[in-house]
């Protein structure tokens, strides 16, 4: 009979060394978020598609979404236009993530798509679907707005308001550009505009880590501090 030290010991997921970690944002880095909301945006509001800007701030409200107006419409997208199965990939996203998941990087997908109660069931099943239908390799998947607190070595972020967050806390961030974050200035190394661009940026940070000794030389840099 086995007790619950040895389990632990035996255990593979214990006895595999620990992997870096790339906290993958969804909505604006792998799916293409916007131009199905705008789709669906126009059919709510009844207006031709070319009449709404392709570039859009955070809130849409460029598009004419009124205030207090946006969650209606998100559930209607999730529920009536299955937004979360649906939406398109971001170009590449799923064969980079493919050649860094192959390279050894884990992939934790981290993302705030429980923002409406009551039909979280359908947010999550359409999420995964997606995710396997696109091929994205992961082994964590994360539903939560508090993207430091699941301890990411690096994160691949679109919003701004989550990119301030990690900064404040001194996270690690490739800013994924888009028209809600051409405001925050970040240095030329930790912005991609596309997946071309992110990628080889995940890489550089990737190998910095291994050649500091990885997740042991990141456990003996903290002790030293400690102990100054
Ligand atoms: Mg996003």
């Amino acid at each position: 009979m086995t007790d619950l030290a040895d389990s632990a010991t035996i255990s593979p997921v214990a006895d595999s060394p620990r992997q870096f970690v790339l906290g993958v944002d969804l909505d604006g880095v792998c799916a293409d978020y916007y131009p199905f909301m705008r789709g669906v945006i126009a059919e709510w509001l009844g207006r031709d598609l070319e009449s709404l800007p392709p570039d859009v701030g955070w809130e849409m409200t460029e598009w004419g979404i009124e205030p207090g107006e946006f969650h209606k419409v998100h559930r209607f997208a999730v529920v009536e236009r299955h937004l979360y199965r649906d939406m398109g990939m971001i170009a590449g996203a799923g064969p980079a993530l493919r050649r860094l998941s192959n390279l050894g990087i884990r992939i934790r997908i981290i993302t705030h798509r429980l923002v409406i109660e009551h039909f979280h069931r359908m947010a999550v099943g359409q999420t995964v679907e997606w995710l396997d239908r696109h091929g994205i390799p992961y082994w964590d998947l994360c539903f939560m707005g508090e993207k430091g607190a699941v301890n990411a070595d690096l994160y691949l972020e679109d919003g701004p308001h989550n990119i301030e967050a990690l900064l404040r806390e001194q996270r690690d961030v490739v800013v994924f550009s888009h028209a809600a974050n051409r405001h925050l200035e970040v240095p030329a190394g930790d912005r991609a505009r596309n997946w071309a661009e992110a990628e080889p940026l995940v890489i550089a940070r990737f190998r910095e880590w291994e050649e500091r000794g990885g997740a042991t030389g990141m456990r003996r840099r903290a002790s030293d501090r400690s102990a100054e």
